[in-house]
């Protein structure tokens, strides 16, 4: 019996891991959370029946509260609620599906709890990796990948000697923009932005796909997952998003993982490793495949690709600048406060105006993404 927690289970990764448990009769949902969607969160609640929801407005989750008092569900608020959700004595799992960078501390205390952990969170990979990924080995705890990607990454490299990995090929979409130069993003709209040609996603990761600045994340997540350099990651447009990623080795052989454009598969992977199980999906038909093709990413013009290298590159706290400015800018720009090429152009400002802190603990990490918020405040005005 697989006993987890899902941190986000009204998102779109969170929905579709309670599909999977829809059709697993061994794993027990015992815990869920939701940012303020407490509609959803109190149907998933009389649905999966957990021990605990937490919701993150106190004033919610007394309203949460009182909807579900004729249960035995306790609502939990705030990170403190979080972080109680993703450390119950109960569960051997939880799947980090919030979105941001919300879901380090959860994400740490899981860990030292001895909590296997779902990863779909990128951004506390990007921000903490250099506290997780020791801190799980000492805890002898297994990060799973959710990322399709980095799922395709782990499974190429199954069986084999990871010292004899020569370089990852990470496969892009180019997403909506693709082919479009910067003069033809300037005035992109919100919907626009959104209209991801082959997946069905949360808000903020579409507009981060749109930007390519998701694909710039990624890079960061795989270098802490897979312990490779930078200079072993190299990014391949591949716009049929059939590819999910490929590895390939000291010898010239590149082994890949292919399937249809969908995360459950991912998701399952992570929850039942390193068993594969039926999923009731379509399939790929390789007579239906005529044409798949690969490409250079345009880095003039997605430029947060490059700054998400470049920040990589340069460690510390660059990574949380960078993710802190694009998480906030995101915001703004789905709030039509701020136009889609302000995101990279404000991102690279303010990596520009900071100084590195090599190593920094989490309170370092805390206090690096309020002076980023900050700086981008400054920045923007309406
Ligand atoms: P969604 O926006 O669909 O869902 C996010 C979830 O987190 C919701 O449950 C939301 O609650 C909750 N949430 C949002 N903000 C906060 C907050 N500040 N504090 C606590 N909870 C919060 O996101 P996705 O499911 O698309 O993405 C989740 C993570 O998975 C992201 O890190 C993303 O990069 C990653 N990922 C997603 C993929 C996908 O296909 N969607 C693919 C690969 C990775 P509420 O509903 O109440 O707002
Ligand atoms: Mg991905």
């Amino acid at each position: 019996m697989r006993k987890i927690s899902i941190l986000g289970s009204t998102g779109s990764i969170g929905k579709q891991t309670l599909e999977i448990a829809n059709d697993n009769e061994d794993i027990k949902i015992c815990a869920l959370s939701a940012n303020s969607n407490i509609a959803l969160l109190e149907e998933q609640a009389r649905t999966y029946k957990p021990e605990m929801v937490c919701v993150m407005q106190p004033e919610q989750a007394k309203e949460l509260s009182l909807k579900l008092r004729d249960t035995n569900v306790k609502v939990v608020t705030g990170v403190e609620g979080l972080i109680e959700i993703a450390t119950l004595d109960s569960i051997d799992m939880v799947v980090t599906a919030v979105v941001g960078m919300i879901g380090i501390r959860p994400t740490i205390e899981a860990i030292k709890a001895g909590k296997d952990i779902a990863l779909a969170n990128k951004e506390t990979l990007v921000t903490a990796g250099h506290i997780i990924m020791p801190l799980a080995k000492e805890c002898n705890v297994r990060i799973l990948p959710v990322d399709s990607e980095h799922s395709a990454i782990f499974q190429s490299l199954n069986g084999e000697d990871s010292s004899k990995l020569s370089k990852i090929l990470l496969t892009a979409s180019g997403g909506p923009f693709r082919g479009k130069n910067l003069e033809d993003l300037k005035n992109v709209t919100v919907n626009e932005a959104l209209k991801h040609p082959n997946w069905s996603m949360g808000r903020k990761i579409t507009i981060d796909s749109a930007s390519m600045i998701n694909k710039g994340l990624e890079v960061i997540e795989a270098k802490w997952l897979f312990d490779v350099g930078f200079d072993q990651i190299q990014v391949v447009v591949h716009p049929q998003s059939i590819i999910h990623s490929m590895v390939e080795y000291i010898d010239g052989a590149v082994i890949a993982q292919l399937g249809t454009p969908d995360m459950k598969l991912p998701i399952q992977y992570a929850l039942f490793y390193p068993e594969r199980r039926t999923l009731a999906q379509k399939k790929l038909d390789f007579y239906d495949l005529t044409n798949l093709t690969f490409e250079k990413p345009d880095l003039n013009t997605f430029k947060g690709l490059s700054l998400a290298f470049e920040a990589g590159r340069l460690g510390g706290s660059m990574p949380t600048v960078l993710n802190a400015a694009n998480e906030r800018l995101v915001d703004k720009f789905l709030n039509n406060e701020i136009k889609f090429l302000d995101i990279q152009n404000t991102i690279e400002d303010v990596m520009n105006k900071h100084n590195i802190i090599n190593n920094p603990n989490l309170e370092q990490i805390l206090e690096i993404e309020q002076w980023t918020y900050k700086e981008v405040e400054s920045r923007c005005y309406k």
